[in-house]
This record gives C-alpha cells, sequence and structure tokens, in this order.
C-alpha cells in the first residue's frame, strides 16, 4: 500500500534521508523508530507530500503523489489521515470544529450530517460529548490526541500516520491510547504507519518495526529481530547489551 525506493530528503545542503526503501503492506501496523533528529517526521512529511523529495519515489496506493493533478491529490488525501507529532489542532475551532474540518474542505455534506459524523468519530476515540465544545487550549494532552486521532478519522482513511501519538501520556493514558489504536485497527480495517520511541507501544500495536538511522533504513523486522540487533543504537534502545 505504500512504498519508498532510494527516497532522499534535504534541506539546504544538508541530506536528512538518503536512500530509502521501505515498503508497508496492506493491513499492517508498521513502527518506525530512530533517534531523535534521525528524519521519522521528515519521512513521514515526504510520505504523505508535505516535503518535496529530492529524488527517488514514493508510492501510495500504488501511485507516486508528485505526479499527480490537483485533483487526484485532493482525492488521494482523503485516503490517509494523520496525527501529527504536534497535534496540530486548529486553536480557534472547538473540538467539533475540528473534527468536522477535513470533512468540510473534501466533502460537500449538508452541515447536520458533517456534524452527525463529528460527534461519531469523538465517541469512537472515547471522548465525551462534554468535549465538543472546548478548545484545543482547554484540553488535557490525552484528549487533544483523542481529539487529533478522531480528525484523522474523520474521512474514514485507509492508511493512519501517527507521529509520535503516545508522547506526552502517563504510561496509562498510553497504553489506553494503544488499546485504542488496536480496537481501530481492527474495526476500520486500516494500515497504520506509526512514529514512536515507545517500547511498549511497539510491543503492544506493531506488527514490523523499521529502525532509521544515519540517514537510512538500519533494520526492518519483528521486534524480536529488534531485539537481536547489531546496532549500537539499536542495542541501547532495546535495553543495553544482552548476554
Ligand atoms: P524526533 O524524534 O525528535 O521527533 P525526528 O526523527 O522526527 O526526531 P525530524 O523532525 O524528522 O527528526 O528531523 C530530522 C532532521 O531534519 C533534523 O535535524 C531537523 O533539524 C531537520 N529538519 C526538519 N525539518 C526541517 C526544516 N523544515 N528545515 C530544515 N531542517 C529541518
Ligand atoms: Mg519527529
Amino acid at each position: 500500500i505504500l512504498e519508498t525506493k532510494n527516497l532522499v530528503v534535504g534541506f539546504g545542503d544538508r541530506v536528512v534521508i538518503d536512500g530509502l526503501d521501505l515498503t508497508v503492506n496492506r493491513g499492517e501496523v508498521l513502527g518506525v523508530i530512530g533517534p531523535s533528529g534521525s528524519g521519522k517526521s521528515v519521512t513521514l512529511r515526504a510520505i504523505i507530500g508535505l516535503l518535496p523529495h529530492r529524488s527517488g519515489t514514493v508510492k501510495v496506493f500504488g501511485r507516486d503523489y508528485q505526479s499527480l493533478s490537483r485533483r487526484e491529490r485532493l482525492e488521494t488525501e482523503q485516503r490517509w489521515g494523520v496525527l501529527f507529532q504536534q497535534g496540530a489542532l486548529f486553536s480557534s475551532l472547538t473540538v467539533l470544529e475540528n473534527v468536522e474540518f477535513p470533512m468540510r474542505e473534501h466533502l460537500a455534506l449538508p452541515a447536520r450530517l458533517r456534524r452527525e459524523i463529528a460527534r461519531l468519530k469523538i465517541e469512537l476515540v472515547g471522548l465525551g460529548p462534554e468535549a465538543h465544545n472546548l478548545y484545543p487550549s482547554e484540553l488535557s494532552g490525552g484528549m487533544i490526541k483523542r481529539a487529533a486521532l478522531a480528525r484523522a478519522l474523520a474521512l474514514d482513511p485507509e492508511i493512519l500516520f501517527l507521529d509520535e501519538p503516545t508522547s506526552g501520556l502517563d504510561p496509562i493514558g498510553a497504553a489506553r491510547f494503544d488499546e485504542l489504536i488496536l480496537t481501530l485497527r481492527q474495526a476500520l480495517d486500516l494500515t497504520v504507519y506509526m512514529v514512536t520511541h515507545d517500547l511498549d507501544s511497539l510491543a503492544a500495536v506493531c506488527d514490523r518495526i523499521a529502525a532509521l538511522g544515519r540517514g537510512k533504513l538500519l533494520m526492518v523486522g519483528t521486534l524480536s529481530d529488534m531485539l537481536g540487533a547489531d546496532d549500537p543504537w539499536l542495542r541501547d534502545y532495546f535495553g543495553g547489551p544482552r548476554a
């Protein structure tokens, strides 16, 4: 469902991603890990066309986003949902309005229907009706993540891109969020691309893990493959040297 080949992304003279080959299969949950600054968020943004790439290809749903017409891009954008690292809710809109926003942009729905769908999405992510009319500044960290997830689900995406969805949550909140992602994945038949630092999330939610480092894909495999990795950063990350 998603494939990058020899993807190169950089800023000015600086190359951040230097030849990335990554495949995500339909229905799987891929966890993406790597040191801070290794380009996890940059890669995600390049995949969804928010950042132009210098060379290589990115194909989602079998097509290269950069080669699409404006109309085809809009159609493609409806088929994925994104939860950005900073939540990125519109601060001047309420939760309900935030979730309605993508439908406003992409679908010609009557306002009442749009509102009804937004209510359902908010319920789906476990927020109560009391959250509907709150502004992002009035929400807890966990509620912001859930509201952002509801917005990402607004257009019934096939792929969900999550950039550190559990960062800033306490361990119980993070575990609940992981459960939510698992439930949604099954209920909605989602493919999930999840950048994370959270070992518990990797263990609980991800089928495969891709590790980025030094501009490359260091390794891709299951959690147990990762536990046996030779790479020093991976060894430290997964709990230091083992006998
Ligand atoms: P973290 O785990 O801290 O979120 P990350 O792996 O997501 O890290 P990125 O945000 O992808 O890291 O950043 C990778 C590198 O690209 C960093 O060195 C960053 O400074 C650089 N970078 C990101 N966005 C820009 C930009 N808009 N202009 C210039 N450099 C950028
Ligand atoms: Mg990041």
